[in-house]
């Protein structure tokens, strides 16, 4: 089969993992696993170009990941870097925060990270993929059947596919979750996500400025050239009175709650519209399934966290099964996924808590909440260690990284 085949009807093919849904996780899945020497088969779904107007801070530890992949070369000029961290108290409580402004240099760093449109970051990742010669199908997954020793995908339009492993990376609403019979905790947020990019007058001089007001925070992420990309969080009545303005006004708008720190601002056209919630799988993998992305983790855009920890989900199910590999263990079997689960899990909970605890923070109406999250971000301002570990821990867990993460590719020892 040739890479990128466009025909939706296949032959029954057999291969090591099979992964469902061709966004920028399991994209970057799909080469982290060959990578670590598995044959890979991509399901991606009918394409749907335009459609994602969100843009992805990638921290330091995904940019070292798609260097080692041999990703970043070819989408480094579409990113810009990020090199100033702050936020601003815009809540109009009693008790407001200060403001916070930390440097990349305190930590070490040439960059916090880089910010990037995923429809780049993904014809990136895509053009990769063609490159290692992974097979991509550019249709979707109609049923999944998970066997004791065998996973069975049937294609929408004809055709079946087997592996040992079917990796979910098809998005919230997965198939693969609810296939292999993994529940999820869900927390709904009253809050809705807007987005859009935008031009500006005043050039925005590598800094990354998030606004918490009372209804979630108004970010603003700098993109290459004048420009930057928006998430304004607010109501979902807010959410839809700002959809539906024109773009001038809606540059106006921006302008305006932004407190007008960019100069003059053009909306790009095209808005996008989140509804906010935590869901977490009660599992990550179970035998011939693993979750990865937005299917293992749907978290608020706060901190830029969501597709972070989605590329830290397939470089991590690369070093799981390179190391059930080596150790002659089934690649899709009850160890190897238990493996995967445990290596993920701390890092998935206690940043959607983290997440969780600070959007809370900004939607409570209860006083003492906001003076401990003003002491926090006032001891964090001041205090140097506590600013530089508040720095590092935003950009990666404390805990052991993937070896992609730490520019070691899957196939070499730990
Ligand atoms: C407003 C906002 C801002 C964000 N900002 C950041 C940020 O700055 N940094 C960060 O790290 N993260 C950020 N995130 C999170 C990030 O955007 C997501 O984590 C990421 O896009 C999820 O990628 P994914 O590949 O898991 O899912 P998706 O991009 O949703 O891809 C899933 C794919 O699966 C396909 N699919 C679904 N069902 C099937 C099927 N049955 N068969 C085949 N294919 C299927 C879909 O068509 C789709 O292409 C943000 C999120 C939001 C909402």
């Amino acid at each position: 089969m040739s890479a990128s085949a466009p025909s939706p009807t296949v032959p029954a093919v057999s291969t090591d993992v099979i992964i469902v849904g061709g966004g920028p996780a399991g994209l970057f899945a799909a080469l982290a696993l060959k990578a670590a020497g598995f044959d890979v088969i991509v399901l991606a779904g009918p394409r749907r170009p335009g459609l994602d107007q969100r843009t992805s801070a990638l921290l330091d530890g995904s940019v070292s990941a798609l260097k080692t992949l041999g990703v970043w070369d070819g989408i480094a000029a579409k990113a810009a870097p990020l090199r100033v961290m702050r936020l601003v108290d815009d809540t109009g409580r009693l008790i407001r925060a200060p403001l916070f402004e930390g440097r990349c240099e305190e930590i070490g760093l040439d960059a916090f990270g880089y910010n990037i449109a995923n429809a780049d970051l993904n014809d990136g990742l895509r053009a990769a993929v063609g490159r290692a010669g992974i097979t991509v199908i550019d249709a979707a997954a109609e049923t999944v059947a998970l066997a004791p020793d065998i996973a069975t995908v049937r294609l929408a339009g004809g055709g079946t596919l087997t592996a040992d492993l079917v990796a979910g990376a098809d998005g919230r609403a997965s198939l693969v979750r609810a296939a292999a019979g993994i529940d999820t905790i869900e927390t709904r947020y009253p809050q809705t996500a807007v987005t859009a990019n935008f031009s500006h007058s005043r050039p925005h001089e590598d800094v990354s400025t998030e606004f918490h007001t009372p209804s979630g925070p108004f970010t603003l992420v700098p993109l290459p050239g004048q420009r930057s990309s928006l998430v304004c969080v607010v109501t979902p009545s807010d959410a839809r009175r700002l959809l539906e303005l024109d773009d001038a006004a809606f540059g106006r708008e921006i302008e305006r709650r932004s407190q007008a720190i960019l100069g003059k601002v053009v909306a790009d056209p095209g808005r996008g519209r989140f509804d906010l919630a935590i869901v977490t799988p009660k599992r990550f993998g179970t035998a011939r399934a693993a979750l990865v992305g937005e299917a293992a983790h749907v978290v608020p855009p706060i901190g830029a966290q969501g597709l972070n920890l989605g590329l830290r989900d397939g470089a991590a199910l690369a070093d799981c099964l390179a190391d059930a590999r080596a150790a002659g263990t089934d690649i899709g079997g009850d160890a190897a996924m238990a493996a995967y689960d445990r290596a993920r899990r701390a890092d998935i909970v206690s940043r959607s808590a983290a997440i969780h605890a600070l959007n809370r923070s900004l939607l409570s109406g209860f006083m003492p909440v906001h003076g401990l999250r003003g002491l926090g971000l006032w001891l964090m301002d001041q205090v140097g260690p506590l600013r530089r570990a508040f720095m590092r821990e935003g950009l990666q867990p404390a805990r052991p990284q993937p070896r992609l993460m730490r520019g070691v590719l899957p196939s070499e020892a730990a």
